[in-house]
């Protein structure tokens, strides 16, 4: 396998909320970028999102004019997964469903080469299922990216059960190159960060569900009183509803806990399409700015 620093060609599948921005920060760091989904108008979205991101960055003076413009093409747009055949690694960042990124990593198993690292984004689904549906499973692992991408420093790394050694060094390097902070975690339901962050989400929507409080006043008492940036319910918004039901279903299904049960106010939100912030409404309303 090559060195993290050597790679040139990387492919992102999925140009959602993550996709966009997993495709930005690696092509910022010099690495030609094919970014995949399932059609041109997603994908036509997600390049005028990375480019407005782009643009903040130059308007804080955090990345120059010329290396924004760069970066931009190094991103290429396609809708076919065989598209990726050349690249050296692939993070798969496609909608939070096991089936899904089951039938994704068969396909990405045979079309890329037998030493590209197979890497996933998800939040929740088991790493070492996932890798179970790959032709060298050791090259399967998790690269778990914060939201906004751009912004938040961690990557949680998670190993399967069968990813190997070197794999998880280069994966760490990798995290590393693109200038973020790597933590290591093994392969159980919701890993480390959403086994103790959904659990909060899920229980500020029973208190509203139950009336306990307005939303407004569930998210002040937990930004004021316990110093978090941002309340829960506008962190699910954030998130994506529909994410934030698939993570507890993983985390109900896969720990075999009722404490993990779904509340049914998220589940009616998502059946009613408020999905967060990307449908433009959630637990809250957003205009378009
Ligand atoms: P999203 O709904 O914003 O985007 C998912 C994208 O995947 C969509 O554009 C969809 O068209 C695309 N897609 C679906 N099927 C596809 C296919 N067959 N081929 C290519 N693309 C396909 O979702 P998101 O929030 O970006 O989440 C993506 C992944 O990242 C999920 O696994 C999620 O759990 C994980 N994640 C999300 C967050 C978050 O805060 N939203 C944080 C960390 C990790």
């Amino acid at each position: 396998m090559i060195k993290a620093n050597d790679v040139t060609r990387a492919g992102v599948v999925g140009a959602g909320t993550m996709g966009n921005g997993i495709a930005h920060i690696f092509a910022l760091h010099g690495v030609h970028v094919t970014l995949v989904d399932v059609d041109k108008g997603l994908l036509e979205r997600a390049l005028a999102t990375i480019e407005k991101n782009l643009d903040r960055q130059v308007q804080k003076g955090t990345c120059s004019d010329s290396d924004a413009v760069v970066a931009l093409q190094r991103i290429e747009a396609e809708t076919s997964i065989e598209s990726l055949s050349d690249v050296e690694v692939v993070i798969e960042a496609a909608t939070e469903s096991p089936a899904l990124k089951f039938e994704l990593f068969e396909l990405l198993s045979s079309v890329t080469a037998e030493d590209a690292l197979l890497a996933t984004n998800t939040s929740s689904i088991s790493i070492t299922e996932i890798a179970a549906r790959v032709n060298e499973p050791s090259r399967v692992i998790g690269m778990h990216f914060m939201n906004p991408v751009p912004v938040m420093q961690l990557v949680e790394v998670i190993r399967g059960l069968e990813t190997s050694d070197g794999v998880t060094k280069f994966t760490m390097d990798l995290c590393k190159r693109v200038s973020k902070v790597p933590v290591l975690a093994n392969d159980y339901p919701g890993f480390v960060a959403n086994r103790v962050l959904m659990p909060m989400i899920n229980e500020a929507l029973y208190c509203v569900m139950e009336g306990v409080a307005e939303p407004d006043a569930v998210d002040s008492i937990m930004q004021l009183g316990m110093n978090h940036p941002m309340g829960p319910l506008a962190l699910a918004d954030l998130i994506g509803l529909d994410t934030c039901l698939a993570i507890m279903e993983v985390l109900h299904h896969g720990l075999g806990d009722s404490k993990y049960r779904p509340c049914p106010l998220l589940r009616k939100y998502v059946a009613a399409g408020r999905l967060g912030r990307k449908s433009g409404c959630g637990v809250f309303e957003y205009r378009e700015t």
